[in-house]
């Protein structure tokens, strides 16, 4: 064990008891219209319907009540996802604004675009607002592809919005899927090469996955999908890992690429047990004991936490109307987790699969003191003989295989957590 252990064990435990978010997410629910393969909590709507003015009045209110409760002053990333943010125009430069004024010390900001909303006006006005990074929905440069998909943009629109943004000096992400109907070896490399010459900082890659309840799962749900079994899903993802990291890129994450320098400190905080806060529809947070407590002051309806748990995890699961109609974090409802310390850890250790650096000395440390040094030895050890992580320098890190079968990884880490989660609704 490296003598420094306790240092860094010392480190990991600090953040384990944040006062407040260390990352801060708002969601904007609406799209102009709804893709085939999406399950997330968004609608499809014109931006002039008078609910999305409203919806966005209310989360700068609520941003101003959780600032209010010192939720945000320790918050050094914002992220205000979706949906479709730029459907919004310059509303969400408001919204940007008001993230810079309650949230000092956020030095990176991103905002998610769509190419057909990302007009040169709303650019420079984001920029001049403060967004310092724009991930923006791509998922493919092929024509076909994109109108099998349900997208609205064309290739051509996604490659001039791409390199309008990356003219700005301003940092660009790129998001990609693969495994996709109509897809193949070829269209995908050629996709993969003109989104990485266009000047992006990061990429990310997502194989489909056919969701219940989508229009996809409608179509596909009942047949098998050669263009999406997981011998395909692996041969595209190894070759986008091929082709970005001759592009320049470094994997950092599963499905992450950057150039030095460029990695999304947000996206990180969620896999390495950052507090995070999200605000909006659907949106989630994790938060230590601590910060629900000031949380709970502006949220009374929230329950109290009993003695054993040190982690909390809360979804918001009022609708669209109900949000746009509040004032305050009281009026919502939330569906809760509650972990323990041992639960807690068992999660760090699943989510540092993710990343390429995995588990460090102090987390692995850390979860010997609290899950028992033979249970997270065995399970280690387990994880070596499969081929799935192995040690280096006191780390456990993924390997290419632990990826390929992640969730076989992520699951005997989780399964180091002792005790059902409990969970409850707030209504
Ligand atoms: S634009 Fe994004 S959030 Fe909106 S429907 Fe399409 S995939 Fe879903």
């Amino acid at each position: 064990m490296p003598a420094t252990c306790g240092i860094y064990e010392a480190l990991w435990l600090a953040k384990l008891h944040f006062r407040s978010a260390r990352a801060l997410y708002l969601h904007i629910p609406f799209c102009v219209r709804k893709c085939a393969y999406c399950d997330f909590a968004s609608w499809g709507t014109d931006a002039r319907d008078p609910l999305v003015r409203e919806y966005t009045a209310a989360l700068s209110h609520l941003l101003e009540e959780v600032a209010q409760a010192g939720l945000l002053e320790g918050c050094t990333t914002a992220y205000v996802g979706g949906g479709t943010p730029t459907l919004i125009g310059s509303g969400l430069a408001d919204l940007v604004r008001r993230v810079r004024a309650v949230a000092p010390k956020v030095s990176e900001l991103t905002c998610e675009a769509n190419p057909d909303s990302l007009t040169d006006e709303l650019l420079y006005k984001l920029v001049d607002a403060g967004c310092t990074r724009l991930s923006i929905g791509v998922q493919s440069l092929d024509d076909g592809e994109l109108q099998t998909l349900g997208r609205i943009h064309t290739a051509w629109q996604a490659k001039d919005r791409l390199s309008a943004a990356v003219a700005l000096g301003i940092d660009v992400s790129c998001d990609l899927m693969c495994a996709l109907p109509g897809q193949t070896d070829k269209s995908w490399e050629l996709t993969l090469r003109e989104a990485s010459s266009i000047g992006v900082g990061h990429v990310s890659v997502y194989p489909l996955q056919i969701e219940e309840g989508t229009a996809f799962d409608e179509r596909y749900g009942n047949e098998p999908l050669p263009w999406n079994d997981t011998e395909v899903q692996a041969r595209r993802m190894q070759a986008a890992c091929d082709m970005l990291e001759s592009a320049g890129f470094e994997r950092y994450e599963v499905a992450s690429y950057a150039r030095p320098g460029r990695e999304c400190h947000h996206n990180r905080a969620y896999w390495t047990a950052e507090p995070y806060l999200g605000l909006g529809c659907g949106a989630s947070s994790m938060l230590t004991r601590e910060a629900y407590g000031r949380l709970r002051a502006v949220a009374h309806q929230l329950p109290e936490l009993p003695y054993d748990v040190s982690r909390v995890r809360l979804t918001c699961t009022s609708g669209r109307s109900e949000l746009a109609r509040t004032r305050s974090l009281g009026d919502l409802s939330f569906d809760i987790e509650m972990l323990t310390e041992a639960q807690a850890c068992a999660e760090d250790l699943m989510l540092s699969m993710r990343m390429v650096r995995g588990a460090g000395p102090g987390l692995v440390e850390h979860a010997r003191a609290v899950l028992g040094k033979r249970e997270v030895d065995d399970t280690l050890a387990m994880c070596a003989e499969r081929g799935l992580a192995h040690e280096q320098d006191g780390s456990w890190v993924p390997t290419h295989e632990g990826w390929l079968l992640g969730n076989e990884l992520y699951g005997l880490m989780w399964g180091l957590a002792p005790d059902e989660v409990r969970s409850f609704n707030s209504c």
